[in-house]
């Protein structure tokens, strides 16, 4: 079991989440031409300390919820692991699609 990130952060990437990851394993990723962040699945320690801070609410502790996202997060791990962590959004900024 494994911590996953959602369709809800593509687009928006506050990368807040990165902060807070104690094993570094979140990484900003790409999808579908658009921002996104992933969780990497070999190192995730299911620690839950980046759930609270995700202003869109789009990182999911159960991969059987979303296993579509959770299959693009395992994925694309391997290939932004080394990605620089990007400057968080301030949480004030409103969520580009408008969905909380
Ligand atoms: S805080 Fe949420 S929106 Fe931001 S990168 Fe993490 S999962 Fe995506
Ligand atoms: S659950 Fe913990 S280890 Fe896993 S991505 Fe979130 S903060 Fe990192």
């Amino acid at each position: 079991m494994t911590f996953v990130i959602t369709e809800k952060c593509l687009g928006e990437r506050y990368a807040t989440c990165m902060q807070v990851c104690p094993v570094y394993c979140i990484y900003p990723a790409e999808y579908e031409g658009k921002v996104f962040a992933v969780i990497d699945p070999e190192l995730c320690i299911d620690c839950g300390a980046c759930i609270p801070e995700c202003p869109v609410s789009a990182i999911i502790e159960d991969p059987e919820e979303d296993p579509k996202f959770a299959k693009i997060n395992e994925e694309l791990a391997p290939k932004y692991k080394n990605e620089p962590t990007p400057e968080p959004r301030p949480v004030t900024d409103p969520p580009r699609k408008g969905h909380v």
